[in-house]
């Protein structure tokens, strides 16, 4: 093999020799040779930081910094232990932050890899679909409108077809491809025969043989490397970062303000006063908080994996738990997408088609009668099998060897594209016409959502034909006469609107198909524009999927309406939307329909709506806007190249996975990796999920802090002994942030999360509820501590042993909080709510462990100033504990009682 320097510049077959291969295709054999020359077709990645440069990351945190001068500070001043506590605190946070950002880092990259694009190939004159790194140079390569381009081609085929190429040129309008040879020093964006790696087919359907692979290809040459590693970080997660940020700026004036006051009023030492002020940083600081946060949004991404829905933009994790507007797809996301064509009318009736799946083989039936097929069936059969993308093959087909034994396990029929031609191509072998080894079509005009019909040029028996097939309000309107047995008749066009009406009712999605004489050698749009033979409808089953029906009832359960917005025709539309159970499905509204509306009228139709059919792309992207000026927060599905202006404007765009185009894919925040709406609602429980674990962490955090913070400002003010040494802060922090605070971020949904309605899109995290809850549980903590100390100083014990009740008391209370916590909606006494979970069990013990540690062990005695309590001491702080659980939930009680369920 030569390896082509101009293939832009040469004639096709002078490329196919020089790449030494054919229009069929590689063996594999020659694949996997050429791959061992060639590599794999990706970009080389961008080398990662290093496991060094990733930890001392860690420290750039402003939090970090300030508890690190503090270190300083102390050890200047010979507080040795206090120095070691601080920098242990310190380097234990960036442990897990280390630790745990690595684990997210590597989940973001395991979804990257269940992003990674496919391409579909003719090997072995079959078509398949191989993982577009596997590409090797002299494989052909087809491709279709919303394609991305998986390697450098030259086009040795097309129809129609416009490439996008402002990543390589930066020019946003498609330039036409061809397959003619241009001048050899043609600049890149004038290099028509070629379709590069990256850039995206807009329009039209080509094949192209691969010129070069990976780093070879253009892009690989500009760019060198693919795109670096996306941090993990979401707005909410930005705005709770700003407000660490206000947080310590407060933190650092008020220990200033304290300095002075305990120096200037108090007299106190500086030495002394500043170690008070040490124990307020720390005290006040969620040094724990932003590890955390990154956990709880690691474990919500890969969460959603696990049921599906892929996250390509981090952001998408909040918004999707708060749609209040699903509008979906119907083909393949409420519907299996598993078609068959079970009617077909022709000018004489009726037939019914028999017949299992995808295999070739069946029955026509009249009337419960077998009949053979006659000529216009075979005309119906012959459209159906030319005028067609897709393959059939059988599991023994499957030559794969990697999964050769499941493939002869199962020896069912399956596609290879779209469904829907597969259906139809085995509707063409039960008539008896060509579905395999099928010639090659002269020219094609390849589907498009904007025209909705097919057609290709063909040589036949009965000469040179158009044959074309399409949705039957573009296909009639084209046509002037239908087929009889007796020859071509008028057509009666009323007489086929009623048989396409009465076989939509049924849920069926209906497709006519039609044939015209044609001598020329090129296919148009205006070639196709009159003068066609009808030849008959197909009735395709599309049965839904029981779990969408399902997702649906949970959807409207959580408050989300949930809207069906299709290519297909009105009729199928309303009848799958009532089984489906998607609400207002009496007024179905067509594309034309919504043409005619201005956008005012169209908010109010958009809002009463359930089932669009006949809808175009732009259609959508009127309908997102629409119910968004309503305040509404839309989702919105998408497969089509020309869906991603709506993906995009929608606050959650959501592609299909399995038959989404690459293009649609880039343009959504969500990718399913099973088309299944079903997926969309455990998106959205798992995006409620992750906000209300966000939430729980720093309800739980915050309090804690601020009890510690206002002990100590109270203490100084009031001129009393400190009940915690700043020494014995630290400790606590330590424990309990990692601990405990961690613990939330693996909280499972809440029993009734699809049950409340959506959260407002606006409403501020930081703002009135939350506010008050932190105020009111640090002021619970702060006369916890008060009362426990009191009491102990009241009966006499040193001040040692008061300090460690106190100690104890504090994490006592921290963890029943955390009980109180875990649940943000409902109360926390229930039997669940008691057990908890295998993370908060496992929380709590080391937690104890520790205390008992820091209570009993001579060594802990020694650096925190600590005593072993009595039984006495331990009663009572449980006590406090209690009490804390027993008020936090009587007023979380009373506020859903009075303010509503929803605060
Ligand atoms: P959804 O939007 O729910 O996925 P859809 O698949 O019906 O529905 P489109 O792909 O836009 O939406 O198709 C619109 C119509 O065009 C279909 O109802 C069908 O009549 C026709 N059609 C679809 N695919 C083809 C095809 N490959 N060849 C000819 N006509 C087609």
């Amino acid at each position: 093999m030569t390896d082509i320097k101009r293939g832009w510049s040469e004639p096709v077959e002078a490329v196919l020799d020089g790449l030494d291969t054919r229009r069929k295709g590689l063996t594999h054999e020659e694949v996997r040779h050429r791959r061992e020359t060639h590599g794999t077709n990706s970009l080389p990645e961008a080398p990662r930081p290093s496991p060094l440069v990733r930890f001392a990351r860690q420290f750039n945190n402003l939090l970090i910094l300030v508890l690190i001068a503090a270190a300083g500070i102390t050890a200047v001043l010979g507080h040795w232990i206090d120095t070691f506590v601080i920098l242990a605190v310190v380097v234990i946070n960036a442990v897990i932050g280390f630790v745990q950002e690595g684990r997210a880092e590597s989940a973001l990259a395991a979804l990257r890899d269940m992003l990674a694009p496919n391409a579909a190939v003719l090997r072995d004159g079959e078509r398949q679909t191989v993982p577009a790194a596997d590409l090797v140079p002299g494989d052909i390569v087809l491709l279709d409108a919303g394609d991305k381009v998986p390697a450098d081609l030259r086009l040795i085929e097309t129809a129609g077809m416009t490439i996008e190429e402002a990543i390589l040129t930066g020019e946003s309008v498609p330039v036409q491809k061809g397959t003619e040879p241009v001048e050899p020093d043609a600049a890149l964006g004038d290099r028509a025969s070629m379709a590069f790696s990256g850039t995206m087919v807009s329009e039209g359907s080509a094949t192209g043989v691969v010129t070069a692979t990976g780093g070879e290809t253009e892009i690989g040459r500009i760019s060198g490397l693919v795109a670096g590693v996306e941090t993990l970080t979401t707005p909410l997660i930005r705005q709770i970062g700003e407000f660490a940020k206000y947080l310590t700026s407060a933190i650092l004036l008020l220990s200033a303000a304290l300095l002075a006051f305990t120096t200037l009023v108090r007299g106190m030492a500086f030495d002394e006063s500043f170690m008070i002020v040490v124990g307020l940083f720390v005290a006040a600081i969620p040094e724990g908080l932003p590890a955390v946060l990154t956990v709880t949004l690691a474990i919500g991404v890969q969460a959603m994996a696990n049921r599906n829905a892929i996250i390509r933009r981090l952001p998408a994790i909040e918004t999707i738990g708060s749609v209040s507007v699903i509008c979906t797809d119907k083909t393949g996301t409420l519907t299996r997408n598993e078609m068959v064509v079970e009617t077909v009318v022709t000018a004489d009736g009726e037939h019914r088609i028999t017949g299992d799946g995808y295999a070739p083989e069946g029955r026509v039936m009249r009337e419960d009668a077998e009949v053979e097929a006659g000529p216009v069936l075979a005309g119906v059969g012959l459209v159906s099998g030319l005028c067609n993308g897709a393959a059939l093959r059988t599991g023994a087909d499957h030559d794969d060897e990697e999964d050769g034994e499941e493939a002869a396990a199962s020896e069912g029929w399956h596609v290879e594209g779209d469904p829907m031609e597969g259906a139809l191509l085995a509707l063409a072998g039960k008539l008896g016409q060509p579905w395999r080894d099928r010639p090659s079509a002269r020219d094609t005009i390849p589907f498009d959502a904007r025209y909705r019909y097919m057609a290709v040029l063909h040589d036949t028996e009965d000469g040179q034909l158009i044959l074309l097939k399409g949705a039957p309000e573009a296909v009639l309107e084209r046509c002037d006469s239908q087929m009889t047995p007796e020859g071509a008749r008028p057509i009666d066009r009323n007489w086929w609107q009623e048989q396409a009406e009465r076989v939509a009712s049924n849920g069926q999605r209906v497709l006519a198909l039609a044939r015209k004489e044609h001598a020329g050698d090129r296919l148009s749009h205006e070639d196709v524009e009159d003068g066609l033979t009808l030849l008959g409808l197909a009735g395709l089953i599309d049965p839904p999927r029981a779990e969408a029906i399902d997702a649906v009832a949970e959807c409207h359960a959580a408050g989300i309406r949930v809207k069906m917005i299709t290519g297909d025709h009105k009729g199928t539309a309303a009848a799958i939307g009532r089984q489906i159970g998607i609400e207002n499905t009496d007024a179905v509204l067509t594309g034309a329909d919504i043409d005619k509306f201005e956008d005012e009228a169209l908010r109010d139709a958009a809002e009463a709506t359930g089932v669009f059919a006949r809808t175009s792309p732009e259609h959508k992207l009127r309908l997102v806007t629409a119910l968004q000026s309503r305040g509404a927060t839309v989702a919105m599905t998408g497969d089509g190249v020309n869906d991603a202006p709506a993906l995009k404007r929608a606050d959650a765009g959501i592609a299909m996975g399995q038959k989404g185009s690459q293009a649609a894919r880039e343009a959504s925040d969500l990718v399913l990796a099973d088309d299944n709406f079903a997926s969309i609602a455990a998106a959205v429980r798992e995006g409620r999920t992750v906000y209300d674990n966000i939430l729980k962490v720093i309800t739980w955090t915050l309090p804690t802090n601020g009890g510690e913070s206002l002990t100590i400002i109270l203490a100084v003010l009031l001129g009393v002994a400190l009940p915690v040494t700043p020494l014995q802060i630290l400790w606590i922090n330590m424990i309990t942030a990692v601990a405990l605070g961690l613990t939330l971020a693996f909280e499972p949904t809440e029993e009734r999360a699809m049950e409340r309605p959506p959260r407002p899109a606006a409403q501020k995290l930081l703002a009135g509820r939350l506010l008050w809850r932190v105020l009111f549980v640090s002021v619970l903590m702060v006369s916890g501590i008060f009362t426990i100390y009191g009491w102990a100083i009241g009966r006499g014990l040193p001040e040692e042993v008061a300090r460690t009740i106190v100690v104890n008391t504090l994490v006592v209370m921290e963890i029943f909080y955390l009980f109180s916590v875990r649940y943000t909606h409902g109360t926390a006494f229930t039997w669940q709510g008691i057990v908890g979970t295998r993370a908060v069990l496992i929380g709590v013990g080391i937690t104890i462990l520790a205390q008992v540690a820091f209570t009993y062990l001579p060594f802990a005695n020694l650096v925190f100033g600590s005593r072993p309590l009595g039984l006495i001491e331990g009663l009572a702080i449980i006590g406090a504990g209690v009490s804390l659980l027993i008020l936090v939930e009587g007023e979380k009680y009373l506020a859903h009682k009075w303010v509503g369920a929803s605060s």
